[in-house]
């Protein structure tokens, strides 16, 4: 799309996030960043800011209905409407469980839980408290930012014997199946909804054992969020093309 956009991007003050808010504000789009906290999100800002950028911190736990509901008044005063809306914020699991208590074989269920409550059901409070903005934009969109670890094709794949972690992997498969879900039900509101995979990125949340840049990573996010209002929906996507999920 050639007007500028309205963005959201949900943790856009590190990782993924904040490249995602980057690119966006390069390509000329005001950016809001949802951070949950202020201060983080301020210094991201700032930096995103001193590059040329037009961002706006924004309040949001995506775990927390209310701080999803003030975030959408926030920006319903502010700027009226929204076009994009990015879900990136994510975790790899509750802090202070290692590795090992990630397992199928030591679930605790409250553990699973915690990461599916901002995997999951954070994506689904953010995106029901911004659809009355996004219904106001002339060419709304939603990304979610997912993996494709999360594919049942490579779940399923007994000849990997790598130990994966349960609660994000189940986390990410059904973030694609809400993205499939949402697509199916807003197609009709033209409302393009699609899900991308940012590849083996360095970030906090793989201890920077990622192979990617934040940049390169972030690019898939940002394609989808700037692709023509007769573009497509109900995708999985990665820089390479459609993921199998
Ligand atoms: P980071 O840990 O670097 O960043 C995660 C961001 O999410 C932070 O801004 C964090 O905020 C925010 N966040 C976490 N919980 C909440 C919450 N409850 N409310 C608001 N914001 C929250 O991770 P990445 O940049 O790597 O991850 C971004 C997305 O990309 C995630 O959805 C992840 O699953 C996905 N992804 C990442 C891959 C990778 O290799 N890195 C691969 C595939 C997918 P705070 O600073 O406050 O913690």
């Amino acid at each position: 799309m050639n007007h500028s956009m309205i963005a959201l991007v949900t943790g856009g003050n590190k990782g993924i996030g904040r490249e995602i808010a980057a690119q966006l504000a390069g390509l000329g789009h005001t950016v809001l960043i949802g951070v949950r906290s202020i201060e983080r999100g301020e210094e991201a800002a700032a930096e995103l800011r001193a590059a040329g950028g037009d961002v706006t911190v924004v309040a949001l736990d995506v775990t927390d209905p209310d701080s999803a509901s003030a975030a959408a008044e926030t920006v319903r005063s502010r700027f009226g409407r929204l076009d994009a809306l990015i879900n990136n914020a994510g975790i790899s699991h509750q802090p202070g469980v290692d590795f090992a208590g990630q397992l199928p074989r030591s679930a605790d269920v409250d553990h699973v839980r915690y990461v599916f409550e901002t995997n999951v059901f954070g994506v689904i409070t953010v995106s029901s408290a911004f659809l009355p903005l996004l219904r106001r934009s002339d060419s709304p969109r939603i990304v979610n930012v997912s993996s494709s670890a999360g594919s049942l094709a490579a779940i399923s794949d007994f000849a990997n014997t790598d130990p994966i972690a349960l609660g994000y992997v189940a986390s990410k498969t059904a973030l694609t199946a809400v993205t499939m879900m949402y697509a199916r039900d807003l197609a009709s509101e033209h409302i393009l909804v699609n899900a991308v995979c940012p590849g083996f990125v360095a970030t906090d949340l793989n201890n920077h054992r990622g192979v990617r840049t934040p940049a390169e990573g972030a690019a898939s996010a940002v394609r989808m969020a700037t692709i023509a209002p007769d573009g497509p929906t109900g995708t999985f996507t990665d820089d390479q093309g459609p993921v199998a999920w």
